[in-house]
């Protein structure tokens, strides 16, 4: 779009006059109401030091911003959304399926359950929706995109196993979401479970069982023999209620997406988890880098629908594209408009990729940050070869305090540098810090396309030296 020469000096901040000054400067006469074409603002932004965004954009911010906040006045509560973390083998996929089996079955004659990446659960008479693929990773790559669609954890944790390094990962990336966790201590019907040595290990990682004085709810459960389920979904309805989740179903539909792929039959097919509003038939929508309308709806058990309320996991069909797991979107009054955004950000998506453009955090632009007051924490996450460096190197990063900007350290482990590590940092801007380990080859792909910023060090002074002085804007420059 185009801009006056008095447009384009309130954006700025700037009398016109200035303006008017500095297109003299280039040899050009202009008026107030002069119309500026697309070249000019962009040189004399660039002489501002800002950066020039088209009007589309204006649409997009409102894409990202508006739509899943709550109005109070005509909120109503919605179901919880629930995602399964936890170590491999301890009973994820085993207890998503109990959850599934013995609810649907009982509750929903003749309904033949259909994989759509997420399910509905009724306990109680009250909902829960249940994200089916479990684990932190997926999780967390759905952060990384931008959407947060889980409400609550639950942390499963094999009673003859104990806690292990993807438990204390889980329990990390459900914290720097800030997503409550409850515990579901699995496998009690075997001989050699034993759940209080689970209680006791989770205890050191700050999950403190409310029978022992703590606040975290632990469920014993067996997910293979349907032991304890119906406690573990009552409890998952307590925290819900103690949140009170709320939707405004009145809404155009805001939401994720879950899974997507490409049918053969129907082409691209996408399952959509509506977060706000509601969703209907034939709706103009953006999702994602794509758009279309949606042609049909189809439900957890397979069943056509007409609408699609908050908490509400359905496919759809009618897009011109696959959209990727972990995409927003949105509903819009009218399909031309959808059309509109659709194509600016399926081109704008081009462009991003071919300028490699990053908005993420560096050690190098950490003193800007500060400065401009966008970052009062700095997130870290550490990795290193010895749980003695471990601690020494969290302990001392947490001691700097530069301005009242701290370091808050997300995760720490021993071990190299994996892409779970990587994805946690995008999904919550974080610095990685490895301490005599490095990333692997995947991870440093991983990490080139996140934009997230590796140092590593082999000597702790070091890597806390180079902090403080990047917090201070003293960091030599790397060439
Ligand atoms: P995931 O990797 O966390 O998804 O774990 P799975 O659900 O695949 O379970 C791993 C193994 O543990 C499978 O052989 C399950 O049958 C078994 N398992 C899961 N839950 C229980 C349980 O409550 N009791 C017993 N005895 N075995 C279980």
């Amino acid at each position: 779009g185009s801009l006056t020469v008095g447009q384009f000096a309130e954006k700025l901040g700037r009398p016109s006059t200035d303006i008017i000054k500095k297109l003299m400067v280039l040899g050009v006469m202009a008026t107030k109401n002069q119309d500026l074409d697309k070249d000019t603002i962009e040189l004399l932004a660039g002489d501002y030091g800002v950066r020039v965004e088209e009007e589309v954009i204006v649409d997009e911010a409102s894409f990202e911003d508006e739509g899943l906040e709550i109005d109070e006045k005509t909120a109503v509560l919605r179901p919880p959304v629930v995602t399964i973390m936890g170590h491999v083998d301890h009973g994820k996929t085993t207890l998503l399926d109990s959850i599934r089996h013995t609810k649907v079955t009982a509750g929903e004659a003749g309904g033949i359950t259909q994989h759509i990446g997420a399910y509905q659960v009724v306990h109680e008479g009250k909902k829960i929706t249940f994200l089916d693929t479990p684990g932190h990773a997926a999780f967390t790559t759905m952060r990384a995109r931008g959407a947060e669609i889980t409400d609550i954890t639950v942390l499963v944790v094999a009673a003859d196993d104990g806690v292990m390094p993807q438990t204390v990962e889980a329990i990390h990336h459900a914290r720097a979401a800030k997503v409550p966790i409850i515990v579901a201590v699995n496998k009690i019907d075997k001989p050699n479970a034993n759940p209080d040595h689970v209680m006791q290990e989770l205890s050191e990682q700050g999950l403190v069982p409310e029978d022992w004085g703590g606040d975290t709810i632990f469920v014993k459960i067996s997910a293979k023999k349907g032991i304890g389920i119906d406690d573990l979904l009552e409890m998952i309805l307590l925290v819900a209620e103690v949140n009170e989740y709320k939707a405004n179903p009145e809404k155009p539909a805001r939401g994720a997406v879950i899974e997507a792929e490409l049918d053969k039959g129907k082409g691209p097919v996408a399952t959509l988890l509506v977060q706000n509003g509601a969703l209907r038939i034939g709706d103009a929508i953006v999702v994602g880098n794509t758009f279309g309308r949606v042609r049909a709806m189809v439900n957890d058990l397979g069943r056509r629908v007409k609408k699609a309320t908050p908490s509400t996991p359905v496919e759809i069909t009618g897009l011109n594209n696959v959209p990727q797991a972990g995409d927003q979107f949105m509903v819009f009054e009218d399909e031309k408009k959808a059309r509109q955004i659709g194509e600016t950000r399926a081109e704008r998506a081009l462009i991003t990729e071919r300028k490699e453009t990053t908005s993420k955090v560096s050690l190098d632009d950490l003193f800007e940050k500060i400065k401009e007051g966008e970052m009062k924490e700095i997130n870290v996450v550490i990795k290193a070869d010895v749980q003695g460096s471990v601690e020494a190197l969290s302990g001392s990063l947490k001691k700097i305090d530069v301005d009242g900007v701290k370091i808050n350290i997300i995760h720490a482990g021993v071990g190299g540098i994996s892409e779970s590590d990587i994805i946690l940092a995008s999904a919550s801007n974080a610095i990685i810090i490895g301490f005599n380990v490095r990333p692997d080859n995947h991870a440093k792909d991983v990490a080139d396309q996140e934009k997230v910023d590796i140092r590593l060090y082999r000597v702790i002074y070091d890597a806390i030296d180079e902090m403080e002085a990047a917090m201070k804007g003293m960091l030599d420059p790397e060439y």
